[in-house]
């Protein structure tokens, strides 16, 4: 698996969804992002406080010891022709810090998230069809519950929509440049205003 998917997944580039969402952070108008992606693409596009609840393929640890590695060891290991990335400290197997199906999710990260979410005043849920816990129970208990505003960008309707307080159905590579455009718009006028 780690063969098949590192290359892929370590030299993916962010989209225009991506970077959209770290310039609104670079405004000051979006405090973090709570991802169940584990592919760095936030980060890459220049996110900084990005909360990871299935954890992230960018680190591994040995799981013997406990020593850390980095994505470009996994791959120089891979490239070597080892089949199985093995600790060069212990002998013991390596594995992603991505959360796989039956594991755990990260303790900090998850309270981390819900603490954001009682917090925040409007919550933007995007790609996100929010059938999986713990991204369902954190937009929809607890965004909602604090009564934050929620809106919702998504290519097909979810269950979400009928509670959430805007609803955009679209490509999020479209939708939310579009949306940084017009807050910045909104930004520059309101400078105007005040002048
Ligand atoms: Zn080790």
């Amino acid at each position: 698996m780690a063969k098949s998917l590192a290359k892929t997944l370590f030299n993916a580039k962010p989209n225009p969804a991506h970077i959209a969402l770290a310039e609104l952070e670079k405004m000051g108008k979006l405090r973090c992002i709570i991802t169940q992606n584990i592919d760095s693409l936030h980060q890459k596009a220049g996110s900084k406080n990005v909360i990871e609840i299935h954890g992230t393929a960018r680190t591994a640890t040995c799981l013997s010891c406990g020593k850390k590695f980095r994505d470009a060891d996994i791959l120089k290991m891979l490239d070597e022709g080892l089949l199985v990335p093995v600790c060069d400290r212990c002998g013991g197997l390596i594995k992603v810090d991505a959360v796989f199906f039956g594991e755990n999710l990260p303790r900090d990260a998850l309270s981390r998230a819900m603490d954001e979410s009682i917090h925040c005043d409007a919550m933007l849920v995007v790609g996100s069809s929010l059938v999986v816990y713990p991204a369902a129970y954190i937009s929809s208990s607890i965004g909602k519950g604090a009564r934050a505003n929620i809106i919702v960008v998504n290519l097909e309707p979810t269950w979400f929509d009928r509670i959430a307080d805007v609803v955009i159905h679209g490509k999020a590579g479209e939708i939310l440049p579009e949306l940084v455009a017009k807050v910045k718009e909104l930004l520059l006028s309101d400078n105007s205003n005040t002048r």
